[in-house]
């Protein structure tokens, strides 16, 4: 595969694991196990009954025939907001989850920005009987108050990060820390396709399910099991990641992802990554994100807080620079119309950040006999005080 991770964990000039020293043998351990650990036919037993029984998987692949006439084309949702706890990061704890157990780890740690993340973990270790660590800015604490208590409710335990800025880096900075000091029983569990390598790849095979299950879907409603096109939104991308996934080589397929502008692309209030930012290192890993002529990291600003992250996923940016993706976005106010749309439209209320996916819609040519798959990845709920504000 092209797009394929090589052995010291690159996508073309992006990845790898820059990390500190106190670090490598936590990762080493990981790299070294992982892919045998998830090949293994135990692994894939409990994992693939897992994401039927208790996610509700295979997520449907639904024709939107009245966004589709709308467009005059074939448009296609695929469900992801349908999961357990509402969005496609469940798929990803469960994997990583499992892994941890079969690395004899006892406690878990993640960092949250939204919370989103930090619920999807909290919910696995409960079910799993697992110690639960999540680390949360305190201002983010404050600003996601309904996902604090999730969380707590579950069993686990939020802490929070008070340093900087109080915000996601800084929470990822107290994780980090963390894990240096207990390497023994501790798994730090990230939420997207970003950190040091084996990271990426291991989160991208985990949310694979995604293309896996369309691929199958497309077959039967249309005879053939590709599309012409993919749309998702990305943060760090690892929803895009699982949609793109069996399709990276398949050239005849574009991929389309789709960041988010938040007031405009040159407001100075965006999280454009791709148009936005350069290369270098951040959560341990090569790859493009927003910082100052200094490094500093600057900022994000998104409406949708899945995507306020400054920088993307190694994959992705590789795909960008080598063409195989093609990258629009979209601002708070064309995420917060599509999201409305498809609600009037289909009866379904998505996340916000799948709004920024399904704003792209207006930025695309269409021919009738397409097909295109939007990867709805969460349900809006969540934001249902952003949509009221906003109409
Ligand atoms: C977290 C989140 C995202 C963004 O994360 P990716 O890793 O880019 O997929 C997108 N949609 C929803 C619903 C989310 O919760």
């Amino acid at each position: 595969m092209q797009y394929e991770v090589d052995k010291l964990g690159f996508y073309g000039k992006y990845g790898g694991a820059f990390i500190p020293e106190l670090l490598h043998s936590n990762v080493e351990e990981l790299e070294d196990n992982y892919l045998k650990i998830i090949n293994s036919d135990s692994f894939q037993k409990e994992f693939r009954a897992l994401l039927r029984d208790y996610v509700g998987r295979p997520s449907p692949l639904y024709f939107a025939k009245r966004l589709s006439e709308k467009y005059n084309t074939k448009i296609y949702l695929k469900r992801e907001d349908l999961n357990h706890t509402g969005a496609h990061k469940i798929n990803n704890t469960i994997g990583q989850i499992l892994l941890a157990k079969r690395l004899g780890k006892t406690r878990i740690i993640a960092e949250t920005g939204a919370g989103q993340h930090g619920v999807a973990t909290a919910t696995v270790c409960a079910l799993m009987d697992l110690q639960c660590v999540v680390y949360m800015g305190e201002i983010d604490i404050a600003r996601q108050a309904p996902n604090v208590s999730r969380m707590k409710m579950l069993g686990a335990e939020v802490r929070p990060a008070k340093s900087g800025s109080k915000t996601l880096k800084d929470a990822t900075n107290e994780a980090i820390r963390d894990w240096i000091n207990n390497p023994k029983d501790t798994y730090y569990l990230i939420g997207s396709v970003v950190g040091p390598h084996p990271y990426p790849d291991m989160v991208a095979l985990f949310q694979s399910v995604i293309s896996e299950e369309i691929k199958k879907q497309l077959k039967d409603k249309e005879n053939r099991d590709y599309p012409d096109r993919i749309i998702a939104c990305i943060g760090g991308g690892s929803n895009a990641a699982g949609a793109y996934y069996h399709y990276l080589d398949d050239e005849k397929v574009e991929l389309v992802s789709v960041e988010a502008a938040g007031l405009g692309i040159n407001s100075g209030e965006s999280a454009a990554t791709s148009v936005l930012g350069s290369d270098g290192v951040i959560h341990g890993s090569m790859t493009k994100l927003m910082q100052d002529k200094d490094g500093q990291i600057i900022e994000p600003y998104s409406i949708s807080a899945g995507l306020d992250y400054p920088g993307i996923g190694p994959l992705h940016a590789h795909l960008i620079e080598s063409g195989r993706s093609k990258v629009l976005n979209a601002t708070d106010e064309e995420a917060i119309k599509a999201g409305l749309l498809l609600t009037r439209l289909e009866g379904i209320i998505p996340a916000l950040e799948s709004a920024h996916a399904l704003a792209a819609l207006e930025k695309i040519e269409f021919k009738p006999e397409e097909v295109t798959v939007v990867n709805l990845s969460g349900r809006g709920d969540k934001d249902m005080k952003a949509y009221l504000k906003n109409t």
